[in-house]
């Protein structure tokens, strides 16, 4: 049906188990083209009714459990690792695994190793069950590999929020198994070591270096252009997942110590179209997903700067000591 292991048995398994009559599903964006397929499945083998949220779904941060409570008895989210939230639904996780062979990537990514012995590995969710064979391959081929399990991550798991998984590895290099450019970056940020990427979508290996200063670059233009920003929007989301409230009202004190005007603005889905109205702010602090304001930055017309950027603005960080945001979860 899929690249992705659905486990649609385990899903049908636990409706009949719970008894459960009325089923909500939710998907991330790449896998919600399987939507009514997985729903037409669930109602023929099942009898349970099933409702499908079509809200953007972009990680665990963001279950539909509160939109759906009182209206299911079970909901089933895909494609993401459980996060320690409380949910006021039962919610079963089903992290959806690549299907994907990994090898010729590997063998790839092997090239741009060879200068390296001790290799630290990290990936996403959905290649997760690949770490043992990438493990056995490194080492079959005289490498030292390491791994470590990080707050609210499994072993050699990484978040676009969450690289706690790959800090105080010690090694020479890492390695990361996905697709994608924003986990090596960060993993890049966080160890200043070399990371090499083994995309298994398209069989091949690349180095982060060269995005990465990319991303630098444009990161210190939008630093500059939000130093002159006298009033500034505090972004909140409301995701139970994303909210960090508390973070808003901290910066919203630095920067009024500073001078500034600043208002908190809250809101469930960050869009362009949200803040056009706001015509009178100057620049935008994103406390909702960290991965907003660095993959999506050319969207938005002004500024929209990390927690850890404004630090930088305000002259608390050094741009040597330049991270990507974080959320630890639990
Ligand atoms: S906050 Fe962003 S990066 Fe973190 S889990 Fe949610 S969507 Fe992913």
């Amino acid at each position: 049906m899929t690249l992705y292991n659905l486990e649609l048995e385990k899903v049908t398994r636990r409706i009949h188990d719970m008894g459960a009559r009325v089923v909500g599903l939710q998907f991330p964006e790449g896998l919600k083209i399987h939507a009514t397929q997985v729903a037409r499945h669930i109602e023929k083998e099942t009898g349970a009714r099933v409702i499908i949220s079509a809200d953007p779904c972009f990680g665990a941060c963001d279950t539909a459990d509160r939109k759906m409570a009182g209206l299911v008895d079970l909901l089933i989210h895909f494609g993401h690792t459980a996060l320690p939230l409380d949910y006021p639904v039962p919610v079963m996780f089903i992290e959806a695994y690549s299907q994907l062979e990994v090898k010729e990537s590997l063998q790839n990514a092997l090239k741009l190793l060879q200068d390296y012995h001790k290799i630290a590995l990290a990936t996403t969710t959905q290649h997760l069950h690949f770490l043992g064979e990438i493990k056995d391959f490194l080492e079959d081929h005289g490498k030292e590999v390491v791994m470590s399990s990080g707050t609210s991550t499994r072993l050699g798991q990484v978040l676009g929020c969450n690289f706690s998984s790959i800090k105080n590895l010690d090694a020479e290099a890492y390695l990361f198994m996905g697709s994608g450019n924003f986990h090596p970056l960060g993993i890049k940020l966080f160890t200043h070591k070399p990371v090499i990427i083994a995309d298994p979508y398209r069989g091949e290996a690349r180095d982060i270096e060269e995005f990465a200063d990319r991303i630098l670059r444009i990161r210190f233009a939008r630093i500059t252009k939000a130093r002159e920003a006298i009033k500034w929007g505090i972004l909140v989301s409301s995701k139970e997942g994303q909210y960090r409230m508390d973070l808003a009202q901290d910066l919203k004190e630095s920067l009024e110590e500073q001078g500034k005007e600043a208002f908190i603005i809250m809101m469930e889905n960050l869009s362009p179209d949200l803040l056009l109205p706001f015509l009178d702010v100057d620049a935008f602090v994103v406390t909702a997903c960290p991965r907003i304001a660095v993959d999506d930055s050319n969207m938005y017309k002004k500024p929209l700067i990390t927690p850890q950027e404004l630090e930088i603005i305000l002259d608390e960080r050094k741009w040597e000591d330049y991270q990507l945001d974080e959320i630890m979860f639990g």
